[in-house]
């Protein structure tokens, strides 16, 4: 569909789209939006420990075994997934990398960006995902970057809730009811095996979330919630 509104999502790792913003993602897959995820890394060294439990294991088994189950998960989301293969600990973008992300931007034109946040100590690789994201926008934008597709306006970008906030100096700014695809949800993140450890962690953020979003004003309807900060201010003719 050619007027069907998009969504882009980068993602650092293999994973980190389905902890932090699985709902989001569901959530506008379900409303016709085209959600398509940049995926810059499989988490082959960082984020992989499941894997690498297994006897024998290799790195490019590991990257496979990351690849498949994010596949997965983007498929359950009701997303598109694109792999950059950019390594891991550290994230390098190429030049080819950061010239094929101007292109997606361009060629989506999407609505808004999700991307992780500005800082982490946990894991220098989410800030690097950010920047990366936050440097294609704006090259995307400029008339003479050389690369094909309409230039692009001006889309929000928010930013993923990091696993420790409060160290990642971010605050939960927008709270988003993902109650309708929590189901949706909770079974893409079933699909990490490699990372079974979290599925818990995150169902009880998205619960307390949910609970924060009611005391803050949401309908009593409001059981699960995914937040993020925004990066950009809000443009609005209403203070509401
Ligand atoms: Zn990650």
């Amino acid at each position: 569909m050619a007027d069907q509104k998009t969504v882009l999502v980068v993602s650092a790792h293999a994973a980190d789209f389905v902890w932090r913003a699985g709902g989001a993602i569901a959530l506008y897959a379900s409303r016709g939006y085209r959600v398509r995820i940049l995926c810059l890394s499989y988490g082959e060294r960082g984020e992989s420990q499941g894997a690498w439990k297994q006897p024998g294991m290799t790195i490019e088994r590991v990257k496979e075994i990351r690849r498949e189950e994010s596949t997965r998960a983007a498929k359950l989301l009701g997303a598109e997934i694109r792999f950059f293969d950019s390594g891991d600990y550290p994230i390098v973008a190429t030049q080819e990398t950061v010239d094929a992300m101007v292109v997606e931007f361009r060629e989506l034109q999407p609505e808004f960006v999700l991307t992780h946040s500005l800082l982490d100590p946990y894991n220098p690789d989410h800030p690097t995902a950010c920047n990366i994201t936050l440097q294609t926008r704006v090259y995307a934008q400029a008339l003479g970057y050389p690369a094909p597709g309409k230039p692009l306006n001006a889309p929000p970008v928010f930013l993923f809730e990091p696993h420790q906030p409060e160290q990642c100096e971010w605050k939960p700014q927008v709270l988003l009811d993902v109650t309708p695809v929590w189901d949706t949800k909770h079974k893409a993140m079933e699909s990490m095996e490699a990372q079974t450890h979290l599925w818990e962690y995150y169902t009880d953020l998205g619960k307390r979330r949910g609970t924060q979003a009611v005391r803050n004003g949401g309908p009593k309807g409001i059981k699960y919630a995914e937040a993020f900060q925004r990066y950009y201010p809000q443009v609005t003719t209403e203070l509401s």
